[in-house]
């Protein structure tokens, strides 16, 4: 999940991280008040989860309260990449001498920690790693060690950062390294990292995203998510611990096994070339253990879609055998009761397949079509779909 800018601050400054006092707004009159109780000229920034701001014209200085009433307004509503701002943030404004650039990141493709650090910061730092790329380090950290004093202090060294600073921006790498393990960040960058013109070294700007895999020891990320932002169907899937991507297409899916419901996917989008175009509505592993109740839960989340005309099941049958499964097929169709709208076509293979087609035959319900094999039946949602 990557945060706002102001929510990086906020999790920087808990952590130690040197940031200036800042505020949120979401209105003109809100703005002005922040910058009233800020004092002093202020930097009124949009909050976008898209880089650039500064050129797309998101961050504006503002001479007084008023000037930051009239900057917000303009900077409220703007278009930036497609990304609509409805918050700003009015943060006291540093005089600035010098823009660096810092940053911690899961390096995936070595496997390991990446330190990135510029003494030329500022917003053009992609173009400094293309055209100058020895201005900027990168430095590999072992997640076992992370960055100790001397790790710090080799790479400030390594990006060769001023005598003058080079012990304050030992300290911030230390607090940065804290936020990054502390948090289960993936990344954790700042650009710019400045100094002020009486010498002080300061995050200006942030970028945070943290790792979902950790959401379970993280629970107060939980109050980072932007409802705004959330698909509806998928928040309320997650909310019932259901493996759940909205996609564009026509044909619900639900299959117990992320290696089949992708190949369910394919198989759909197959099919569906051959009725128009039609394609999978979403990704739903029900995982083993299909309950009546996960059934019924994710028979709810895809017939809640709008744009789904048919439902494709597809289970194949191990330690959650076929029987098991379609006696919760059943009882999730009487649990919808009027809320199942939409044709069904099942596809049930494997352990007791023959017990479980016979629990779907007696119950005929009017949704429910078996078919026998997974091309049968994706050809036949497609074509549910098309109608
Ligand atoms: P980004 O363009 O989305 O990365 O947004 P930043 O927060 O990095 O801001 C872009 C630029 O605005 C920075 O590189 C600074 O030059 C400038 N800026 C941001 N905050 C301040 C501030 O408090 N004072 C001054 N003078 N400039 C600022
Ligand atoms: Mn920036």
């Amino acid at each position: 999940m990557d945060l706002f800018e102001y929510q990086a601050r906020d999790i920087f400054e808990k952590h130690g991280v040197p940031v200036l006092a800042a505020a949120i707004a979401t209105t003109a009159d809100e703005a002005e008040r922040a910058a009233t109780d800020i004092g002093g000229k202020v930097v009124v920034k949009a909050q976008v989860k898209v880089g650039g701001r500064g050129k797309a014209g998101g961050v504006k200085l503002a001479e007084n309260p008023q000037d930051a009433r009239e900057k917000a307004g303009a900077i409220l509503g703007m278009d930036i990449k497609g990304h609509t701002v409805r918050t700003v943030m009015i943060a006291a404004a540093a005089p600035i001498e010098a823009e660096y650039y810092l940053s911690i990141l899961l390096d995936r493709s070595n496997r390991t920690f990446l330190v990135m650090a510029s003494v030329s910061g500022g917003m053009d730092i992609e173009e400094v790693a293309r055209t100058t790329p020895e201005k900027l380090a990168k430095i590999p950290v072992s997640a076992v060690d992370g960055i100790s004093l001397a790790k710090a202090k080799e790479i400030v060294a390594a990006a060769a950062f001023p005598a003058d600073v080079a012990d304050q921006v030992v300290q911030v790498l230390l607090k940065l390294w804290d936020v990054f393990q502390g948090e289960d960040a993936t990344l954790v960058e700042v650009n710019p990292l400045v100094k002020t013109n009486d010498g002080k070294i300061i995050a200006l700007d942030g970028k945070v995203t943290l790792d979902e895999n950790a959401d379970f020891r993280q629970p107060d990320h939980q109050g980072l998510v932007d409802q705004d932002a959330e698909n509806p169907l998928e928040a309320a899937a997650k909310e019932k611990g259901l493996n759940y991507v909205k996609l564009d297409g026509q044909v619900g899916i639900i299959g117990n096994g992320a290696g089949l419901v992708m190949s369910t996917l394919d198989v759909v989008a197959y099919a569906g070339e051959k009725h128009g175009g039609v394609l999978p509505a979403n990704f739903l592993d029900i995982g083993g253990g299909a309950s009546a109740q996960i059934m019924a839960d994710g028979l709810s989340i895809i017939l809640g879609d709008a744009d789904v005309k048919s439902v494709f099941v597809n289970v194949f049958g191990g330690i959650t055998a076929c029987d098991a499964v379609a006696s919760g097929i059943v009882q999730a169709l009487e649990l919808l009761g009027p809320k199942a709208t939409k044709p069904i076509v099942v596809r049930l293979d494997g352990n007791n397949v023959v017990e479980g087609r016979a629990i779907l035959a007696k119950a005929a319900h009017p949704l429910v079509e078996q078919a026998d094999t997974m091309d049968g039946a994706a050809n036949r949602a497609a074509e549910l779909a098309a109608k």
